[in-house]
């Protein structure tokens, strides 16, 4: 089975058609790259994927489940749950230290012990070569290190998909390909599901599937 599998995604806002039938199947332990142009939906698809967005026609299943079949309060809770995000920028809070923003999801769930939120948000920071990093705040660390930290705060609660959209954009591209290794160590290490828009090509390329979105359509 398909750990994500998307069917006839269709979206509008207004008279504009930014989604027109997309179809999308992703294996457990796949890292899938999605690139385009700027416009072509991308960030929109991506929002309905994890669930931030609705679509006006078509179905996402992650994990075996219809996600949108859920109540408001059930779809919550499955996406605090089963998916990670990273942004372009890393939206950490300013005035919460690398761990304590890194376990804010942990918080959220409300199901987890306070010892072992703090607990595997630091297996996280170590994991992630962030270990010396944990007391500080996000103006305290580079670029680099604050999107380890999104990445790190997106695995917090195990999730089934991390869904990146451009997590490389704000980055020099030395910090960018030692972002983009560390996410095949995690699927190496960990088996962690991506999917990825991006416009490094670098990125895209190293992938196990490249796909192009374009007006709406996914073209491969
Ligand atoms: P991409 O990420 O590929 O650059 P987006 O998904 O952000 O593309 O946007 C696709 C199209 O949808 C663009 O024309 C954009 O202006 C439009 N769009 C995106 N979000 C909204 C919104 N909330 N309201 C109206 N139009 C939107
Ligand atoms: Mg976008």
């Amino acid at each position: 089975m398909n750990l994500l599998q998307a069917n006839g995604i269709r979206r509008t806002y207004g008279s504009l058609q930014v989604l027109k039938g997309i179809d999308l199947e992703v294996k457990r332990g796949e890292i899938v790259a999605i690139v385009g142009p700027s416009g072509a939906g991308k960030s929109t698809f991506l929002h309905i994927l994890g669930t931030l967005d609705r679509p006006e026609e078509g179905q996402v299943f992650i994990d075996g489940v219809n996600v949108f079949g859920q109540k408001d309060k059930d779809l919550a809770r499955f996406r605090n749950e089963k998916i990670g995000f990273i942004f372009q920028f890393h939206n950490l809070l300013a005035e919460f230290t690398a761990l304590e923003n890194v376990c804010m999801p942990g918080y959220i769930n409300g199901q987890i012990s306070e010892k072992d939120i703090l607990q595997r948000g630091k297996e996280l920071l170590d994991l992630l070569g962030l270990a010396g990093r944990m007391d500080h705040l996000p103006s305290q660390l580079s670029g680099g290190e604050q999107q380890r930290v999104a990445v790190a705060r997106a695995l917090l609660n195990k999730p089934a998909i991390v869904l990146a959209d451009e997590p490389s954009g704000n980055l020099d591209s030395h910090t960018a390909l030692d972002l983009h290794q560390l996410f095949f160590k995690l699927r190496n290490d960990i088996g962690q599901t991506f999917i990825i828009v991006t416009h490094n090509e670098e990125l895209a390329g190293m992938a196990d599937r490249r796909l192009i979105m374009q007006d709406g359509k996914m073209l491969s």
